[in-house]
């Protein structure tokens, strides 16, 4: 043996492009707050992208919360999550989901919150774009509907590839609560709230199952109750609700909306053909035009798709267009 070790020939910086992994996918999401920290946390555990990038105007809140994730990246899949004030940090992106908006306070309804949010699109929505013109946005920041509505003319997109969280989140809540009375998993219910995500969203009573029972005709719930007009009134009462109770005891709600959102973008990223009750632009849906609220919609890769026309009581079908109207009465309010 001489006096120069042998250089190793497994650490070569060579390695050959084709070995190389792909690169996966990556997920941006602007607002680090309690609700876009959520979105990363959730996605991050479960997989859904390769990369996260995270932005916000708060520079030491978007490092601090990206830092937090990605110190417990050895627990999930491999992924990097990267936080940044600079919005070049969300270039390329393949989904960009906008929780960045004001706080909604104690009492104060979704609607109050719109002037200020959609004041903060005018400015971020332009340099996203800018940044990720291929990407698929999804809005999540409130009144949902009347800032994707807002969100999609400043951007100039096409509403196939913009479109908001809408009431996949109250879905969620009411699958819950359905499944809560009548002793069975939330995954075994299909439910769908539509309309606004907010006061004026209708319960889809008329075509909701449990397996493949159609929820009308369940019968008893778990203490004996029936699941009858005063019994769904009081669910669909506590779906429109809890935000509020959930804000007056902890100051936000972000874990169920966090799922909600990686739930959505997985569909999206893994072109899962899910139909989710996400808020888009409707043309002529049921006959109701120039709005964008939700309805159960097919989602894959190229965006939303296909928006489906449930079964609907005509009760159920006024209220539809009643919710359309209050969303409109609001945009109008902001010139839109
Ligand atoms: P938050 O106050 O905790 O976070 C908002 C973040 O936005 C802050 O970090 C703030 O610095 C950032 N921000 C403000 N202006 C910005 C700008 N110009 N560019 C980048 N970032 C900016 O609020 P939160 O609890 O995270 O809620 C965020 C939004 O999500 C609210 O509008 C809330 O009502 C909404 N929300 C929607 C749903 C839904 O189902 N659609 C559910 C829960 C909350």
């Amino acid at each position: 043996m001489t006096g120069t070790p042998e250089v190793n020939p497994v650490i070569d910086p060579e390695i050959p492009a084709a070995v190389m992994p792909d690169k996966g996918s990556k997920l941006a999401v602007i607002g680090a707050g309690a609700v876009g920290s959520a979105c990363v946390y959730a996605s991050m555990i479960k997989g859904v992208a390769r990369e996260y990038a995270l932005f916000d105007i708060n520079e030491s809140k978007v490092k601090a919360e990206a830092l937090d994730i990605a110190q417990g990246s050895q627990f999930a899949p491999v992924s990097t999550v990267e936080g940044s004030s600079d919005m070049a940090v969300i270039k390329d992106a393949d989904v960009v989901v906008i929780t960045a908006g004001a706080k909604q306070k104690p009492g104060q309804s979704r609607l109050d919150l719109a002037g200020a949010t959609i004041n903060i699109m005018k400015d971020v929505i332009p340099k996203a774009v800018e940044q990720a013109p291929n990407a698929i946005f999804l809005l999540v920041s409130n009144p949902v509907d009347v800032v994707t509505y807002a969100g999609l003319k400043i951007s100039g997109m096409t509403p196939d590839h913009f479109f908001g969280s809408g009431t996949v989140l109250d879905s969620s809540r009411l699958r819950y609560l359905i499944a809560q009375h009548c002793g069975v998993s939330a995954q075994t219910v299909h439910a769908y709230i539509a309309g606004e995500h907010g006061d004026s969203e209708i319960p889809l009573w008329s075509s909701a199952i449990i397996g493949a029972v159609p929820l009308l005709q369940w019968g008893e719930t778990v203490d004996g109750r029936k699941l009858d007009e005063s019994l769904r009134e009081a669910i669909h009462h506590e779906v429109v609700n809890s935000a509020y109770s959930i804000i007056e005891g902890k100051g936000a709600t972000n874990y169920a909306i966090g799922l909600s959102v990686a739930q959505i973008v997985t569909t999206i990223l893994r072109d899962e053909r899910r139909v989710l009750p996400v808020s888009t632009l409707l043309d002529d849906w049921m006959g109701i035009s120039d709005v964008c609220m939700s309805v159960p919609t097919l989602v894959g890769r190229s965006g939303v798709g296909r928006r489906l026309v449930p079964v609907v009581t005509p009760d159920e079908y006024r209220g539809l267009r009643a919710s359309a109207d209050s969303i409109r009465h609001v945009a109008s309010k902001f010139g839109m």
